[in-house]
């Protein structure tokens, strides 16, 4: 049987509300009521090659973060709580874009403000015209177990006539590696260097 014990108040010592260790008064005056941008910051890793502030919540199936919103607000994507948190207002119609091409990032200094035909020029001069699925983060160069950069694909690709295992050597992977890159089983969403 649960047995309801009485609480303090962790800020004023008084009486306080079932199971919150904050009384009424408290609660209003804002005590203990974490910001917006304490939960924000309360779920990133920073990852310290790209400088990215990697959100450790919830990701949306497209990559981005979602954060509970304020009661009687729905929830909100992480980076434009970022946004709005360190820089202002979004204003309306606008986007909150990546610099760094990383969903799940919310350093400020890795967003800008653009407009639909911003964002979409941008992913257009980044090779990316399709929304990537699964998380694109998981894959190509911060994948933890990828030791290639999209460049170094890109050249074995452009050298596939060469020997799987030179280039394994020359690569340090596997040749078997080398070969899924170049049959484009591996690395399969970088465009434009897929010899077909
Ligand atoms: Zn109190
Ligand atoms: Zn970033």
């Amino acid at each position: 049987m649960r047995v309801n014990k009485p609480k303090t108040c962790r800020y004023c010592g008084g009486p306080c509300d079932y199971r919150v260790s904050r009384c009424r008064a408290c609660k209003d005056k804002g005590l203990g009521v974490p910001t917006a941008k304490d939960r924000l910051l309360s779920k990133i890793l920073r990852n310290e090659s790209t400088d990215c502030w990697e959100f450790t919540g919830y990701l949306l199936p497209n990559g981005y973060g979602r954060i509970a919103g304020r009661r009687g607000e729905g929830p909100n994507l992480a980076h434009r709580v970022s946004w709005l948190v360190h820089r202002g207002e979004i204003p309306a119609g606008m986007l909150v874009c990546h610099t760094c091409d990383n969903r799940k990032c919310v350093n400020p200094d890795h967003l800008f403000l653009g407009t639909q035909s911003d964002n979409l020029q941008d992913m257009k001069s980044k090779g990316r015209g399709k929304i990537p699925n699964p998380l694109p983060t998981t894959r190509g160069e911060s994948h933890w177990k990828n030791k290639l950069t999209k460049e170094q694909v890109s050249e074995i690709r452009s050298r596939s006539s060469e020997s799987r295992k030179a280039l394994a050597v020359e690569f340090k992977t596997t040749p078997r590696y080398i070969s899924s890159i170049i049959s484009g089983t591996k690395w399969k969403w970088l465009k434009g260097s897929k010899r077909l």
